[in-house]
């Protein structure tokens, strides 16, 4: 299954990927978090993704198509693949089709997580990420079992220094303007899903999995 999780910063999409990759075992891929892992490293990609990430922009198009084609080509996305933050502009989603078109695998479904403005702020200020293994936290809506212990790896946790109010404001503007258009595009090809992002967090994968498991695109 080739599957993209659409949303607004906040929205959920790394929370319900990090479960989804549990239940269907494809690999999971994360522009942010290919990003923030080449920060780490501090390898030129890195570098250049860092000056727009820290001002709540989008890294230009063409950084980031090259690197999702080749890690598309890789042998355990050729079984299917979650993509979570990408595409994000409508640049990126036509070059997403003429890669996928081109191997004659188009994408199965689009889901988008939607979710209500007010409450993106708290929840994107609130998130917890593991320094380790990256997987996401609250600290009031979805803690782990120890504060600032990841409950998988048991991996410090830490707040993303895109998750400052300010920044958080910009990546809501840059969603509203540069990404949403893509819920027209995908509309239009019939391949889009909605689901309510504002339930708690294992109504919302239930509803995800309803909808990748047989209804019709709504
Ligand atoms: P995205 O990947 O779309 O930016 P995340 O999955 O990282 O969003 O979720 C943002 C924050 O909101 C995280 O702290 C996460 O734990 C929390 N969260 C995710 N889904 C829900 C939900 N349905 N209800 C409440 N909090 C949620
Ligand atoms: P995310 O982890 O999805 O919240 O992404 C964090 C940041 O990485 C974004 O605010 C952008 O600066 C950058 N980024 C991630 N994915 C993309 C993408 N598909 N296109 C452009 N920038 C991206």
């Amino acid at each position: 299954m080739r599957v993209v999780l659409l949303g607004a910063p906040g929205a959920g999409k790394g929370t319900q990927g990090e479960r989804l990759v549990k239940k269907y075992s494809f690999p999971h891929i994360s522009t942010g978090e290919i990003f923030r892992a080449a920060i780490k490293e501090g390898t030129p990609l890195g570098k250049q993704a860092k000056e727009y990430m820290d001002k709540g922009a989008l890294v230009p198009d063409s950084l980031v198509v090259g690197i999702v084609s080749e890690r598309l080509q890789q042998p355990d996305c050729q079984e299917g693949f979650l993509l979570d933050g990408f595409p994000r502009t409508v640049g990126q989603a036509e070059a997403l089709d003429e890669v996928l078109s081109g191997k004659g695998t188009p994408l199965n479904a689009v889901i988008s997580v939607d979710a209500d403005q007010g409450e993106l702020l708290e929840r994107l200020t609130g998130r917890r990420v593991c320094k380790t293994c990256g997987a996401t936290y609250h600290i009031r809506f979805n803690q782990p079992q120890v504060r600032n212990v990841c409950d998988k790896c048991g991996g410090e946790l830490y707040q993303r220094a895109d998750d400052t109010v300010e920044t958080v404001k910009q990546r809501l503007d840059v969603y509203c303007r540069q990404t949403e258009p893509l819920i027209t595009y995908y509309q239009k090809k019939n391949l889009l899903f909605s689901v309510d992002g504002s339930k708690e967090i294992a109504a919302v994968f239930a509803e995800i999995i309803s909808k990748l498991e047989g209804e019709k695109p709504a």
